[in-house]
């Protein structure tokens, strides 16, 4: 059967459903990771990717919903043509019930007529020995008597006929009433044979109707079960929402500490940070083996690492004294402050202020990138005070939190 089939698939594609969702949905506390200290743009990225993965599986979960309910809908369709048919069952049996209840009136009428018939028919046979006995007792009936009694042969023929009339009007008499209790008899019969048929009839409509019925509960069964199952994913849906509306909520609130942060990252010394939002440093100032040549060198600055293309910004006003590109650097941009000071943000993909040009502090000098002697995306910041490079953190202790990456650990080091 087809239905049959559709059925079966459709508990299969259930029970994945439930596989599914008992492996996502204890994954969504694990994403509701709380940042501890300072948030970094990084890590509100990150909280972003996580609320989108679950807006992903909450839309997946909604795909699931929609075939579920199609599914139900399918299924009490079915259910409500079962019941039409179980209807128009029922009003058959209805209508054979009447023909049989009219049957057994007329079997009971027949039945009432026969044993009328029979009584009549005894009554007439106990009249006729009745006549028999009182005849004998008269001797009317002895052929002798006829005999005797006659007074001549003629009047012996005639009381012999006579007594055979007699007989024989008796015979028919009796015979007529067994006629007619035969054909009522037979009546009757006939009148079963009928019943029967209805009964059959009637047996077969009400095999048919308990088979509709059973259906019918299977298709409740299905129902209850799918219904159970989409209260599941609905409440899955309703977690992964609610999931999503916190990691939400916790970027909004990361967003709003971050602006915060950079709005005090113009630090005592009056330098801001160029690279808002990333305050991971993967190289120091000072000493260090040289990530490309390997060989013992000294930082002549601190590497930020920050994806491609991320806005660097001058860390306080001044001119630009140089905006060029050479193999070490590649592309970088010098900014000269009025206080003797100068900042220079190297390896930039692209520059974005000229040689000559007054920037104020925060204006977009540039973007990160990997040009010149570099291994990755990542600003290379100098700070320089009349000339000589100093060490920039020194410029951002106590405004800011600062981490370092040494061998893949990472550690605070303001
Ligand atoms: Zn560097």
């Amino acid at each position: 059967m087809k239905t049959q089939k559709h059925w079966k698939n459709l508990v299969k594609r259930l029970l994945v459903v439930a596989l599914v969702l008992s492996l996502a949905i204890p994954l969504v506390p694990e994403t509701m990771v709380v940042p501890a200290s300072a948030v970094t743009q990084a890590e509100i990225n990150d909280l972003k990717d996580d609320a989108a993965d679950l807006r992903a599986q909450q839309k997946e979960l909604q795909n699931q919903l929609a075939s579920i309910k199609e599914d139900k809908n399918k299924a009490l369709e079915q259910k409500s043509l079962l019941e039409q048919q179980i209807n128009a069952t029922q009003a058959e049996i209805d209508t054979i019930q009447d023909q049989i209840s009219k049957y057994d009136d007329l079997i009971a009428q027949k039945q009432d007529e026969l044993a009328e018939a029979e009584e009549k028919e005894k009554a007439q046979y106990e009249l006729f020995c009745e006549r028999v006995r009182y005849m004998e007792e008269q001797g009317e009936v002895s052929y002798w008597s006829i005999l005797f009694s006659s007074s001549d042969f003629s009047d012996l023929l005639d009381n012999a006929m006579m007594v055979d009339e007699i007989m024989q009007y008796d015979n028919q008499v009796m015979n007529d009433l067994i006629a007619i209790r035969q054909q009522i008899a037979q009546d009757k019969e006939d009148l079963e044979t009928a019943r029967q048929e209805q009964q059959a009839a009637k047996d077969e409509q009400e095999a048919a109707k308990a088979s509709l019925k059973s259906q019918e509960s299977e298709v409740d069964a299905l129902i209850s079960q799918i219904s159970s199952q989409q209260a599941e994913v609905e409440k899955a849906e309703a977690q992964m929402n609610a999931a999503a509306a916190a990691i939400d909520q916790q970027v909004a609130a990361a967003e709003k500490e971050l602006a915060a942060q950079i709005s005090t990252v113009v630090s005592e010394s009056g330098f801001m940070w160029p690279l808002p939002g990333y305050n991971t440093l993967s190289s120091l100032f000072g000493g260090r083996t040289h990530p490309v040549t390997g060989k013992p060198n000294n930082h002549t600055g601190i590497d930020i690492p920050a994806p491609a293309g991320t806005p660097i910004k001058a860390a306080k006003s001044g001119v630009v004294t140089t905006s060029t590109y050479n193999s070490s650097y590649g592309n970088y941009v010098v900014v000269s402050h009025s206080d003797g000071t100068s900042t220079l943000y190297a390896h930039m993909s692209r520059r974005a202020a000229s040689k000559g040009q007054t920037v104020s502090q925060g204006q977009v000098v540039g973007y990160v990138g990997t040009t010149g002697s570099s291994t990755g995306n990542h600003l290379h910041f100098e700070i320089r005070v009349n000339g000589s490079r100093v060490d920039p953190v020194n410029y951002f202790l106590g405004s800011m939190t600062l981490y370092a990456t040494s061998g893949g650990v990472k550690k605070k080091i303001t």
